[in-house]
């Protein structure tokens, strides 16, 4: 596969899943821009990273996601340096581990902001310059907590079914001009957003750390294994691809079985 000339944005990009996926899709000679929480400064030594080891363009935003101007500012400004933008992803996403009477409310509505009203954002930004081109790839890494639900996780899970249905909602309103959008929902992943869950999910469930991981995370996926980052950076490369053109609105499971059970 080969996105020489395609520029991808990816929310979320700095660690994880996200830079997974730019450093994939750089690997295959796209224009890459990265975002996530940080100064200019760190942004700059990621992307430089990039950009040596890949021998393509990387530029940096560090647009917060919480924030629907900067948003709208990071896709312009991405759009007057490369041009376009043809492939999006939406990726950025926190989580927070709390049974429901206890959980914060500013930290449920950061949630929803960051994990699925950002999303509306971008897409809303960068539709007409795909509509122009009349390609484009719109990927939302949403979560199999998109399809179903775990205790203690109510704003993610929210925000994920929410994802999932904006997904299709969108697939439905391009699907004549040559774009589609797709949802993956991956069960875990071994990241720091998983290992940041590990303290508040033993308070919440009492468990150890190891029972932690054993007993709820690994319990719920059959292969008994994490997914890996790659696996996912895979996936959206080919949802990418020509050969993707018919799949859209599809939210597509990467969670080593949980989601059969
Ligand atoms: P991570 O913590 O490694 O990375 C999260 C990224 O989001 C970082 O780059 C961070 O800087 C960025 N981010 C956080 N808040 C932001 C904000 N306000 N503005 C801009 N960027 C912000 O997490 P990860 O595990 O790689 O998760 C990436 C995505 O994958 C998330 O949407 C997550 O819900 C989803 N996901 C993860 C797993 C998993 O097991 N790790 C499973 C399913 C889905």
């Amino acid at each position: 596969m080969e996105f020489t000339n395609k520029t991808v944005l990816i929310t979320g990009s700095t660690s994880g899943i996200g830079l997974a996926i730019a450093r994939d899709f750089a690997s295959k000679g796209a224009n890459i821009v990265i975002n996530g929480i940080g100064t200019s400064d760190e942004l700059q030594v990621i992307s430089n990273t990039i950009s040596k080891d890949y021998g393509i363009n990387c530029l940096f935003s560090i647009s917060n996601m919480l924030i629907p101007d900067q948003i709208r500012l990071m896709i312009h400004n991405t759009i007057i340096e490369f041009g376009s933008i043809d492939i999006l992803v939406n990726n950025a996403g926190i989580q927070f581990v709390s049974p429901i009477e206890s959980f914060p409310e500013d930290k449920f509505n950061e949630i929803i902001s960051i994990n699925l009203i950002s999303s509306f954002h971008t897409i809303k930004a960068v539709l007409p310059t795909m509509k122009k081109m009349g390609w484009g790839r719109i990927i939302n890494i949403a979560s199999a907590h998109a399809l179903i639900a775990s205790p203690y996780k109510a704003a993610y899970v929210s925000a994920k079914h929410g994802l999932a249905g904006l997904t299709k909602t969108v697939a439905l309103e391009v699907a004549e001009l040559g774009i589609t959008c797709n949802a993956i929902c991956p069960g875990y992943v071994w990241t720091p957003l998983v290992e940041k869950q590990i303290p508040d999910t033993m308070k919440a469930r009492k468990l150890t750390k190891d029972q932690v991981i054993k007993s709820v995370f690994l319990a719920a996926q059959p292969t008994k294994k994490f997914v890996k980052m790659e696996e996912v950076a895979s996936l959206t490369a080919y949802l990418a691809s020509d050969l993707a053109r018919s799949i859209t609105g599809a939210l597509i499971s990467i969670d080593g079985g949980w989601t059969a059970q």
